[in-house]
């Protein structure tokens, strides 16, 4: 029968299932997609000794494999998703960097088309409309104000495919902005901003309902002034981006927005740049040059931290193993939260039957083993 000889039965493992962890669990894949049982001549791989869990989801990344989204070609971009593909990614949202807006509504069209041929999960526009005071790794004189008819601009570029825009939603244009994107279905984040407490309010309540990358790029929580961290921090309404580098919060920083927030209102991110999975030297973010050293990305003038050089098994990896977050709790953060968010649980984010077998394999230590996208390994575990 067409499909059958497809058929290859994971045994053995911990499988993460939204339910919970199975001990010396199986997940079934049939063709490009989980089953709900096995064919009788399917293949047996023994993973004793291993986790699989479901593929990460990264909604926010910039480039990889020496290749950045903002700029590169066609073949470029591909290659930064097949490095982060290798590091467990099986669904990648690419993020531009401030640019002048014709060149963004350029670039939007180069990668609406990898989305529509299922290479990206969407396009997350990450400035031009945000703050000076909060401008991180974004170039100054390109910055600009929320203007609903420019975020129109961009959203139709993409073509549909435009997932998330990172805004200072307290500058002029800002709320409506956001109320803009919401009515659409695309997701408006809080970001690079330099808002009140009370601003991030306002900014939730017009449909806001991510955080881009807490504590980074916005004010310092601070007693009287408690600034968008605790406003975002609080609210049901939000899920929080954060960066699980080592460089870009401090363990504490991560715990606490864990236990504040709650795992399922937590998006583990990389915010990477080209330097992911490639390695220390110089490089371009946007029109800025950057210098990565130790795998630290810093802006050469100034300094500031300029994405990172993150892959998502070194975020699980840190989280089981530094953090002391539950693995359940990291297996939602890192694939079910960024799924659902972008609206495709549906086909992704969990193991379970129907669902794209995209999976990841760990060993005991949590090290990335494995990683399957679409019934296919992208990278083949070997068992001794
Ligand atoms: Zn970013």
């Amino acid at each position: 029968m067409a499909g059958r000889a497809d058929s290859t039965v994971l045994a053995g493992a911990r499988v993460v299932l939204p339910t919970g962890t199975v001990e010396n669990g199986r997940v079934t894949v049939e063709g490009t997609r989980i089953a709900g049982s096995a064919a009788e001549d399917a293949r047996t791989l023994d993973l004793s000794g291993h986790w699989v869990v479901p593929g990460f989801v990264d909604m926010h990344n910039h480039g990889g494999g020496g290749a950045s989204f903002t700029s590169g070609t066609v073949d470029e971009v591909l290659t930064g998703i097949r490095t982060h593909r290798e590091h467990g990614t099986t669904t990648l949202v690419a993020s531009t960097v401030t640019g002048e807006m014709d060149f963004l509504a350029h670039r939007a069209g180069v990668l609406s088309e990898l989305v529509e041929q299922g290479d990206l999960a969407g396009i997350h526009f990450e400035g031009p409309f945000i703050s000076p005071c909060r401008k991180g790794a974004h170039s100054e004189d390109l910055l600009r104000h929320p203007d609903p008819a420019e975020v129109r601009k961009l959203m139709d570029a993409a073509r549909g495919t435009a997932k998330m825009f990172t805004l200072a939603t307290e500058l002029p244009g800002g709320i409506d902005s956001v109320r803009l994107l919401a009515e659409h279905g695309v997701i408006a984040a809080i970001g690079h901003t330099d808002a009140t407490y009370e601003q991030t309010v306002e900014a939730i309540d017009a449909g806001a309902t991510v955080a881009t990358h807490l504590f980074n790029a916005m004010p310092p929580l601070a007693h009287r002034e408690p600034g968008p961290i605790a406003a975002l921090l609080e609210d049901e309404r939000i899920t929080v981006e954060l960066i699980n580098d080592g460089t870009h919060l401090h363990p504490a920083a991560l715990e606490l927005a864990y236990h504040h927030a709650g795992a399922h209102r937590v998006a583990l991110i990389t915010d990477a740049m080209d330097a992911a999975g490639f390695g220390d030297g110089l490089y371009q973010l946007g029109p800025l040059a950057v210098e990565v050293k130790d795998g630290v990305a810093r802006l050469v003038e100034g300094n500031s931290i300029a994405g990172s050089t993150l892959t998502l098994d070194t975020a699980f990896h840190r989280a089981v193993t530094i953090d002391r977050i539950p693995v359940g709790d990291v297996v939602r953060s890192i694939s079910a939260n960024p799924a659902r968010l972008l609206g495709v649980y549906d086909r992704v984010g969990s193991l379970e039957p129907g669902k794209d077998a995209d999976l990841v394999v760990l060993d005991e230590d949590f090290a990335l083993k494995g990683v399957m996208r679409k019934g296919e390994w992208v990278k083949e575990p070997r068992i001794v």
